[in-house]
């Protein structure tokens, strides 16, 4: 692609986590030989998140392991890596990026700014120990205080992906556990009451002292924690895992369509036709899916990326790839393929009943496999992504049926 004087487009991309440094990767790989400017608030150059609740909070892997890409390929690909730096604001009009006083032009923009952690104002507004889990730093922090922290406890509020792995990590430091939250089961909004109570012992198995229906009814002044059950707790740190927003606000100040993130049509493009976005910020017009989807996950922060990256070169196509996730906590890793819609599933086909010893699930609707799951059954993957999205094949109730039979009856 070329631009209207016949020169390569200058493609700026804001936002440097895993979609933008995997967007720019892409962008080189396919022969893009404009200019190319990345531009990262944070002081590091891009780096995965996942890491950061999983192997840099137990010790077992370096900060540096996180990096997407080499710190010298952004040179030696001629990208221009602006870390620390802050996009201040939008001029689509005239086509550029705002950093404070100067700007960035561009032909092409890709915004991947991805999210922020939803916040907890009651607990911040009493200076207790809080920390939130987004960022390399709170990480290294919360790694330093776990080993620290000999008979510490930790409260974890909110047992989603965030607060279980922060408490897997936490108990194999031996650090006290307690997890609220407000819904009856961990996971509940996105494995639904047959499969999350697996996870709830799970972790019980551990020690951890799960209160599900329970939530911070008060932060005393004295440190103390008054939870919704009557009971008062004094941790020592806090924990808070209550999801993401999408970080949206260049889009919105820009005038750029938006709700619950950046609406992308389904080639990732935004309301105004320069500008792309790819990652948690991206609300996405999924066309397999046949709604709209904003997916905080890694898989599509790379894919998006990528994909976004061959749009802005004028080779887009449909993304159509399904939303896929893991984690891993204690001795158990799950991988998990599709999604449930609004409207929720008439069933689960669930093999197995321990998510150690290998567990699988099955969520169908109006005879569609809409999402599929295993725990600590890594053959398993290949025949879910066979399964998800397709007709439910005769025998995919019955537990005696194995996944790799079910995905054989797959006309
Ligand atoms: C602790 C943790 C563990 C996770 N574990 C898993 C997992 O096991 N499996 C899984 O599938 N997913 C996991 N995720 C989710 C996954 O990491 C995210 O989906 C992914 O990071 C999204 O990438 P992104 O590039 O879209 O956004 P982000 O990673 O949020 O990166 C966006 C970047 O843009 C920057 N930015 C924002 N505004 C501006 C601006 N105005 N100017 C310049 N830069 C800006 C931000 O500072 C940020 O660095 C985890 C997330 C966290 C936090």
């Amino acid at each position: 692609m070329t631009t209207e004087n016949g020169s390569s487009p200058s493609i700026v991309v804001v936002g440097g986590g895993l979609a933008g440094a995997s967007a720019v990767r892409e962008l080189r790989e396919a022969g893009h030989d404009g200019p190319i400017s990345l531009v990262a608030a944070e002081p590091h150059p891009p780096y995965e998140r996942p890491p950061l609740s999983k192997g840099i909070l137990l010790g077992t892997a370096e900060a540096e392991s996180a990096q997407v890409l080499e710190t010298q390929w952004y040179a030696d690909h001629d990208v221009s890596l602006f870390t620390g730096t802050a996009v201040t604001g939008l001029d689509p009009a005239a086509g550029q990026v705002l950093l404070g006083d100067t700007h960035l032009a561009y032909d092409r923009l890709l915004l991947a700014t991805g999210s922020v952690p939803r916040r907890l104002p009651e607990l911040d507004a009493h200076h207790l120990p809080v920390t939130y889990l987004r960022i390399l730093e709170e990480s290294v922090a919360l790694r330093g205080w776990l080993v620290g922290a000999t008979d510490g406890h930790l409260l974890i509020v909110g047992a989603g992906w965030i607060g279980l792995e922060i408490a897997s990590a936490a108990r194999q430091a031996g650090i006290r556990v307690t997890v609220v939250d407000p819904a009856d089961q961990p996971l509940l909004k996105v494995l639904g009451p047959e499969v999350a109570p697996y996870f709830a012992a799970l972790h019980r198995s551990h020690d951890v002292d799960l209160r599900l229906g329970v939530t911070v009814q008060e932060a005393l002044a004295d440190g103390a924690v008054m939870l919704s059950d009557g009971d008062t707790v004094r941790p020592d740190l806090i924990a808070v895992g209550i999801g993401v927003a999408p970080d949206d606000r260049l889009a919105r100040a820009a005038g750029l369509a938006v709700e619950d993130g950046v609406l992308v049509d389904a080639s990732l493009r935004t309301s105004d036709p320069r500008i792309f976005a790819a990652g948690d910020v991206a609300n996405h017009d999924h066309p397999v899916l046949g709604r709209r989807i904003r997916v905080e996950h890694w898989d599509t922060a790379i894919h998006q990326g990528r994909a976004a990256a061959r749009a802005m070169l004028g080779q887009g196509a449909p993304y159509e790839r399904l939303p896929y996730f893991f984690t891993d906590q204690y001795d158990m890793g799950i991988e998990y393929v599709g999604s449930v819609g609004p409207d929720g599933y008439d069933e689960v086909a669930i093999r197995g009943d321990d998510l150690v010893a290998g567990l699988s699930a099955l969520w169908i609707k109006d005879g569609v496999i809409v999402a599929g799951m295993h725990a600590n059954d890594w053959d398993a993957i290949d025949d879910l992504r066979a399964l998800v999205g397709g007709p439910a094949p005769e025998g995919t109730t019955d537990p005696e049926v194995t996944l790799g039979d079910l995905a054989s009856r797959l006309g």
